[in-house]
Order: C-alpha cells, then sequence, then structure tokens
C-alpha cells in the first residue's frame, strides 16, 4: 500500500527543484502545503497542521491558505525569511479528465516569491525601495548590481571589496545574490549588515552568458549603448536578470536600461557612520527617530522614495548639489506653484509600482486607473509650470512630465473612477466605450430585469405573496418560499410550472423552464462582457507599457517636484537656510542646531534647543580639528553629530538646520560615537572602537569630515589617552581631516597650544548649590571639570554612593594639588564599610527620621506588599 498518488509524484517532482522554498500547491481553492513545508509553514503562520494520506506508512503531515488570502500569508513568510515557490493549476480539471483516466492537473511554478523581488502593494513598503542587488567578483574586481522590480531602476557600480559593506548599508537590499565561491571574508561584512546572501551557481554570473542575457532583455545587439561597463559589471547585472528569471518564471519586469554609478561621485558613509547618525533607521531600529522621518515632507510615495536615495547618497558632485539646491529655492520663492503644485500631487498615486505590476502581467484595473490619475496631473502640472521661469533641474523634470495627452483621453474615456480589483470582476469600462460591450450588459441587465418581473408573476400565479427568486453559485437562479406555502407548488397543477429543485431546512427551491432560459440567456451575456472586458483590459495596458519608458521618466519627474517642494516646505517651517557649498575646504556653520533632538526637545514643550556654532574652515584660520570636552549630558554627542547631519543635508542638495552654513565639499563622512559591544561576534567595545578608528586612519583623505566621540575610553586610562592623542595627531598631521573629537581626557587639551590646526572648545555648564546646570552651549576653552558626580546624582545614583564619591573625588583632587602619588592616596582612603559604620556625618534629623519611623514598624505584623512599602518609605527619608 506504499504506492504513491500520482498528485503526490507530481507534488514531488515539483518540490525537489524548489528545496530551499516553501511550495504553495494549488489544490482548487487552495495553496496546499506537505510534509516539512507544513510543519515550518504552519508554526510560521500559526494555522492548524493537518494530514492527509500516508507516505512510506506515515502520515503526510498538510496545511492550507485560502488562495483569495494569500497574499497576507505570503507576507508573513516572507517577513520570517521564508522563500515560496507558487505552484498554480494550469489546466481545468475537465481538461486533465479528457486527457485520460487518471490524469493529475498539470501543474507549474509561476512565480518562486522572494524579499527581492515583490510587486504586491501589499507585500511593500510604499515610501520604501525593495531593493535586489548581486554582488560579483572577477579576479580581484568587484561590482555591485542593484534593482529595485518595482520600480524598474537598474544600477551597477565597480567598487573595491574595501567597500561592499558601506554600499550595501547605502542600499539597504532585501536580498542579495552572491556566487556559490564567495568568500568567507565576505560572508562576515554580509553577516555584520545582517544579510544572509541567496546563493547561486557560477553559471549565473558568468559574464558571457551575462552580456548576452542582457542583450536579449534590453533588445539591443551591444551593452555599449548603454555604457562601457566592465566584465565584472556586466557578471553581476547578468545574475540579477538570470535570478529574476528564475523568480517570475520568464516574465521579465519592465526595468530601466543599466545605470553606471561611480563611487567617487557620492559622499563616502560607512556602514557604522551610517547607523550612527541615524540616517534612515534610528538605532532602535525602527523609523521613528531618523533623520528621514524627520525631514520627510513629501506627499506621494514616490517622492519618498526618492528621498531617501537622496538622503542615504548625498553627492559630492557641485553642479549637482547646486541645481538641486536651485530647486528646493525656487519652491520656496513661488509660494502660489509650490501650493498648486502640492495640492496635486497629493492626488497622485504610486506610478511606479502600478506600472511595474502591468509589466509582470500582475496588475489589475486599479493599475490602470492609477496610471490615469497620475498621468492626468503631471500634464495638469506642466500646464500650470508653462511660462513659469524654472531652474534647470525643475526644468529638465518639467520636460518630462507631459506628452500623455492621448493616453490620458483614451484611459479617461475607457475607464469607470472606482473599478475593482480583479480584471475577471469586470464593470470597470465606462458605458459608451465599446459597443459590443454595452449590448452585452445590456442583454445581462435585462435578463436581470426580467427575473424580477416573473418574481411578481410567480408570486401572482402561486397565490404566494412571499415568494422570492434569489441566486447562488451552485443552483444560479431558483425560486425560494417557505415550506407551508410550498405544499401546493408541489402538486398539480402549479407542479407543471414549478420544478422542485432542493428542500432545506425552512425553505423549498424550485425552477421552471422560462427562468432556466432566462438564467443561460443572462449567463452568456455576463459572460460574454467579461470577455470583451478582459479584451479591453489587455489593449489599455498595452497602450499603457508601449509608453513605459516615457512614464517612469513622468514618475521620476513628479517624484523630484515633490522632493523639492518637500524640502521647501521643510526649510520654511523649520527656518533652515541655504547652505553656501562651493569646493574650499570651508566648514563655517552658525546657529545650528540637531533637527532631530530640537523636534524631540519642541514634542517634550520644555527647554528649547540651543543654537551652536562650529568653524573648521582652515583657511579663515580656523582650526580644522575641535576638541570638545565637558560633562556627560552636556551635549557633546548631539553636537558632533548636528555637524556631520549639516554637511550631509546641504550635500544631498537640501537646506540645513542653521541660520548660515558655508561647507567645503565633504567626501566622507566618518564618526565613532559610542560603540556597544559586539558579544555575538565575540568582540569587545574596545576592540570594535579600535576596528572603526582604524579604518578611519587608513581611508580618510584631506576632504574628510571625522567625529569622534570618547575615543579610548574602553580601556584604561593610560592606554586610552595615548591611543587618542596619537589618533589625533594622525588625523591632524597626516589625514589632514575636518573633524570634532569629543573627549573625557582633559589632558589631551594640551595639543591645541602644540597644533596649529587643533582648538579647544568646551559645552558650558553651570554650577549651582551643588548641582550642575546645562547650557548646551559650545564656547571655546576648555572644560574646568567633569561633573561626573554631579551628574550620576541625576542620573538617581543612592545618595550614600554620591556621598562617598564625592568624598573620594576631593581626597584625590587635594592629592593632586598636594602632589601626593594616586597609590598613596587610596592606600589611605578608610573603607566604605568601614565609613558605613561610623557614625554619619550627614543631618542628624534626617538619620533620626530614619530611626523613628523604623522604631515604629513591626515586621511580624506586615505582609510583604506593606513591609515593600515601609522600605520605600524609608528611602524617602534619606
Ligand atoms: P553628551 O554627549 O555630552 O553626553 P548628549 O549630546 O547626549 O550629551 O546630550 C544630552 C541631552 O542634552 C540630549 O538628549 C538633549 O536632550 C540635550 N541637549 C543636547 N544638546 C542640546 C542643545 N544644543 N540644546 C538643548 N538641549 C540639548
Amino acid at each position: 500500500m506504499n504506492a504513491v498518488t500520482p498528485m503526490m509524484a507530481q507534488y514531488q517532482e515539483i518540490k525537489a527543484q524548489y528545496k530551499d522554498a516553501l511550495l504553495f500547491y494549488r489544490m482548487g481553492d487552495f495553496y496546499e502545503m506537505f510534509f516539512d513545508d507544513a510543519v515550518a509553514a504552519s508554526a510560521a503562520l500559526d494555522i492548524a497542521l493537518t494530514k492527509r494520506g500516508k507516505h512510506d506508512g506515515d502520515d503526510i503531515p498538510m496545511c492550507g491558505v485560502p488562495v483569495h488570502s494569500a497574499e497576507g500569508y505570503l507576507l508573513t513568510l516572507i517577513r520570517k525569511g521564508f522563500r515560496v515557490a507558487v505552484c498554480e493549476q494550469m489546466e481545468s480539471p475537465a481538461e486533465a479528465k479528457k486527457r485520460g483516466g487518471k490524469s493529475v492537473v498539470k501543474r507549474d511554478v509561476v512565480r518562486l516569491v522572494t524579499p527581492g523581488t515583490l510587486t504586491e502593494e501589499s507585500l511593500l513598503e510604499a515610501r520604501r525601495h525593495n531593493y535586489l542587488a548581486a554582488l560579483s567578483n572577477v579576479r580581484d574586481a568587484w561590482a555591485l548590481s542593484w534593482c529595485d522590480i518595482s520600480t524598474g531602476v537598474f544600477h551597477v557600480m565597480s567598487l573595491s571589496q574595501a567597500r561592499i559593506g558601506a554600499e550595501l548599508a547605502r542600499l539597504a537590499p532585501s536580498e542579495v545574490l552572491v556566487s556559490d565561491a564567495v568568500d568567507e571574508i565576505l560572508r562576515e561584512v554580509l553577516g555584520d549588515l545582517g544579510i544572509l546572501p541567496t546563493v547561486l551557481g557560477r553559471a549565473s554570473f558568468d559574464s558571457t552568458g551575462s552580456e548576452a542575457r542582457l542583450c536579449g532583455l534590453f533588445g539591443v545587439a551591444s551593452l555599449d549603448a548603454f555604457g562601457r561597463f566592465e566584465r565584472v559589471e556586466v557578471s553581476a547585472m547578468g545574475a540579477l536578470v538570470d535570478y529574476l528569471d528564475i523568480t517570475q518564471k520568464g516574465k521579465l519586469p519592465l526595468l530601466q536600461p543599466p545605470r553606471q554609478d561611480q563611487v567617487t561621485r557620492l559622499m563616502q558613509i560607512d556602514a557604522a557612520t551610517r547607523r550612527n547618525l541615524e540616517l534612515t533607521h534610528a538605532l532602535n531600529g525602527g523609523r521613528a527617530g531618523s533623520l528621514l522621518s524627520v525631514i520627510d515632507r513629501t506627499v506621494t510615495s514616490g517622492g519618498a522614495r526618492l528621498l531617501e536615495r537622496r538622503l542615504s547618497s548625498p553627492s559630492r558632485e557641485l553642479s549637482v548639489v547646486l541645481a538641486r539646491q536651485g530647486a528646493v529655492a525656487w519652491c520656496l520663492s513661488s509660494v502660489d506653484v509650490s501650493l498648486f503644485l502640492r495640492e496635486s500631487l497629493k492626488r497622485v498615486p504610486d506610478l511606479d509600482r502600478a506600472l511595474s505590476r502591468l509589466g509582470l502581467d500582475r496588475g489589475g484595473p486599479r493599475d490602470l486607473v492609477a496610471v490615469r490619475i497620475a498621468l492626468e496631473q503631471a500634464e495638469r502640472i506642466a500646464g500650470r509650470l508653462d511660462g513659469e521661469d524654472l531652474p534647470e533641474h525643475l526644468a529638465h523634470a518639467c520636460k518630462d512630465l507631459g506628452g500623455h495627452h492621448a493616453l490620458v483621453t483614451l484611459l479617461g474615456d475607457a475607464l469607470n473612477a472606482e473599478p475593482p480589483l480583479l480584471v475577471r470582476d469586470g464593470g470597470f469600462i465606462a458605458e459608451g466605450y465599446d459597443a459590443a460591450l454595452d449590448e452585452a450588459r445590456t442583454l445581462r441587465d435585462e435578463g436581470r430585469s426580467v427575473i424580477a418581473r416573473m418574481q411578481a408573476e410567480y408570486a401572482a400565479l402561486a397565490g404566494v405573496s412571499g415568494l422570492k427568486i434569489k441566486h447562488n453559485n451552485v443552483l444560479g437562479y431558483f425560486i425560494e418560499t417557505t415550506a407551508t406555502h410550498a405544499e401546493k407548488m408541489l402538486s398539480s397543477p402549479l407542479s407543471e410550472t414549478f420544478i422542485h429543485r432542493q428542500t432545506t431546512a425552512n425553505q423549498v427551491r424550485f425552477t421552471t423552464v422560462e427562468l432556466s432560459e432566462i438564467e443561460t440567456k443572462i449567463l452568456n451575456a455576463g459572460g460574454e462582457a467579461i470577455e470583451i472586458e478582459k479584451r479591453l483590459y489587455d489593449g489599455l495596458k498595452g497602450s499603457i507599457l508601449e509608453r513605459a519608458a516615457e512614464i517612469s521618466l513622468t514618475a521620476l519627474a513628479l517624484a523630484e517636484f515633490d522632493l523639492a517642494c518637500g524640502m521647501a516646505d521643510l526649510a520654511a517651517a523649520q527656518d533652515w537656510c541655504r547652505p553656501v557649498v562651493d569646493e574650499s575646504r570651508a566648514f563655517d556653520i552658525e546657529g545650528g542646531r540637531h533637527p532631530v533632538v530640537e523636534r524631540a526637545l519642541a514634542a517634550q514643550g520644555g527647554a528649547p534647543f540651543i543654537a551652536n556654532d562650529c568653524d573648521l574652515s582652515p583657511e579663515s584660520d580656523a582650526a580644522a580639528v575641535q576638541l570638545l570636552t565637558g560633562p556627560n549630558m552636556a551635549g557633546k554627542s548631539t553636537y558632533l553629530r548636528q555637524n556631520a547631519l549639516i554637511a550631509l543635508l546641504a550635500q544631498m542638495g537640501g537646506y540645513v538646520p542653521a541660520s548660515s552654513a558655508h561647507i567645503g565639499l565633504v567626501s566622507q563622512i566618518f564618526s565613532r560615537v559610542g560603540a556597544s559591544d559586539d558579544l555575538a561576534r565575540g568582540r569587545s567595545t574596545f576592540m570594535v572602537e579600535m576596528v572603526e578608528t582604524a579604518a578611519i586612519l587608513n581611508l580618510a583623505d584631506d576632504r574628510a569630515l571625522v567625529i569622534l566621540d570618547e575615543i579610548g575610553r574602553g580601556t584604561a586610562t593610560y592606554d586610552g589617552l595615548s591611543i587618542a592623542w596619537a589618533t589625533l595627531e594622525h588625523l591632524h598631521e597626516v589625514n589632514r581631516v575636518r573633524g570634532l573629537f569629543a573627549t573625557h581626557y582633559h589632558e589631551l587639551t594640551v595639543l591645541a597650544g602644540k597644533l596649529p590646526g587643533v582648538s579647544n572648545a568646551t559645552v558650558a555648564v553651570k554650577e549651582w548649590d551643588g548641582e550642575v546646570i546645562f547650557l548646551h552651549e559650545v564656547r571655546p576653552g576648555a572644560a574646568d571639570r567633569s561633573y561626573g558626580v554631579q551628574v550620576a546624582q541625576l542620573a538617581g545614583l543612592p545618595a550614600s554612593v554620591i556621598k562617598r564619591a564625592r568624598h573620594v573625588l576631593e581626597q584625590l583632587e587635594k592629592g593632586e594639588r598636594e602632589k601626593v602619588s594616586p597609590k598613596a592616596l587610596i592606600d589611605d582612603l578608610p573603607l566604605f564599610s568601614v565609613m558605613a559604620r561610623e557614625p554619619a556625618p550627614a543631618p542628624k534629623a534626617a538619620s533620626s527620621d530614619v530611626e523613628d519611623r523604623l522604631a515604629t514598624l513591626s515586621p511580624d505584623e506586615m505582609t510583604p506588599r506593606e513591609a515593600l512599602q515601609a522600605l520605600y518609605d524609608l528611602k524617602g527619608l534619606l
């Protein structure tokens, strides 16, 4: 009895080709999973695990999800790291039967769903890209290619192996393809970024095969049409396309021709710096609290994605920066037009993604309507901008907005405003667009009104006023009446007209010859109408896809306008300024602010953010490196980061949170801001810090901006101080960077006197009644003390510990003044426990309060809760 059923044999054959994916095996209205897939999926989806038949004598585990709600389940599975092969029935059961007695319905995988190849709205985040990347290497050369099939962008870039981590951090792809020859170092880089690569065979990366694949995809004889690509670049692009072919089963998405990017055209920001500066994600991984969340005022998904792209990749080309700035400036000065633009843009649906779904044949009537609305708005905007004196950047975008008049008219005439999701539901083509469709619909609708008439006639004939004609999917149209009234209809003469079909608990159902005839007519006409709509849908889709390239350009142009308006809105609302960016080495910020901290303070409604200047311009005789001292919590990290963020915002082409800013192009930003232990990988804070510092010292050039927070603090004082000292000297003398350096080693401040390019600054505090008050004001000079004990007190360390720490500090400071060695001093300090037993030096009243209260307590009579409360009370008396 171990014979495998034909269906199971088919299942196993298909499953064998998709070993690393869950197989969604279509059976009627369900996708079923079997064996290990079923066990894994039922746990991941929290659905029932059942069984079906036996295999090798054991039950076959099974679970299933309904087809109509499969998207939700797919989303959960993809988020949990699964890949899903969707296997459909390729013929109807009737067709299978025709082929012979026991034939199983033909099935085949139509798509492999993976994180990097999603297109469904419900599976994607509207305001984020969803990149699929491929990493290739040919001898010593490396290339990275990436695309977003939901929008069609396609890029490639040659890079050194050392830059792979930084570039992947910039793009944050959902999936990364590597060849099976991938080495350990690369695995480690990917692991650090939390990326589990998808491994492909070497053939996918073969550059000759890749070239042929790419030429085929774009219908060109040679790739030279798009640029001069390195072999390794062709290999990376080819692997991407091969993977799309595998996952989409030959239905290739609409990709734009590949764009060749160069690392050197962008400001370089490594993965750690990106994380530290919380550009697109806060340190806790969420979007809230990131710079992006604070600056995003775009109103379209395309605009939001463009903003994320710009923020992740600030430019280091002056002309690019200035052109983008010009666009923001124009929006700021043309208030009326900007208002019109934003109002129009708000109505623009996600054009890129609608287009990509249509291209992959996964779209529906709503995507047609989305394209229509977006293009209509684009035409309107182009009309309004006609005659405006646009800056170059926007003038260029504006050219791409129009030219869709004929298509907009066609779609406008053809489509209803609120169509159904699926083509097969019909009803999306407007009345009057197609005569044959109108005729079929009339027939169908007339049939329906005939039925309404028949109901009245039958009610009169049977003398049953409650008689109804209803419809369901099993019986079609039927006459229904209650069991009591049915009696006479079941007997002559009425039974000659009413043919019994079904008896349910309370109802009896009939049909009549006439009703069946009308039903067939309605069905035929309805079916005909749907067929016509399907044909028309394909025609309209074809008209859109013919213009796919132009529509993509329009989508990008709309995003450019949205971004420029959004940045202008932000600048106006938050009082940001247009930075002067040039080729100098200036870095001069007046009244700079940290946009995220400022927003947080405003939300709390407390103290305002204190703006601070920062001048690191060597040309204006300012020191290029500033050494910042001051207590914890004074605002050092905030100051360091805000200056890095201002440089970054300036070079993405935006305005900046300052009253004025002059920035000579920055090539790289490096930051080391408070490391955390990387225990999972067995690295201490100190090790992480040193690895990152080494990278900065080795890579920073004379256009780099470096911010270092508390370097060397993870080790013993003298070690740390020496490392900090040497690092600072190297950055100043050899790397010649512009930089901000926060430290607790006050000893370092003497460097300002020794090195011409180093100056001291401190974040001011006031001491009041033994407590510190933070002024958050950066001033020239060095901090006099650290106020560590006061900060510890603010943090809620027990009063006894604070008291003790003050005492130790006083002794140490006294010793320093009197030149006593710290060791002798420490030997002299009485031990804490001894001190505690001595009569307390604290005010007497407090102790006696505690004693008085203690005397009143009778522990035997107290509940644990009361005891705990008493303990709190006692502590409050200290
Ligand atoms: P540090 O690095 O010196 O320990 P932080 O930069 O972390 O201090 O700042 C501590 C807190 O002080 C911040 O969370 C913020 O609330 C506040 N703060 C920092 N800078 C400013 C400022 N310029 N104006 C107002 N508040 C500030």
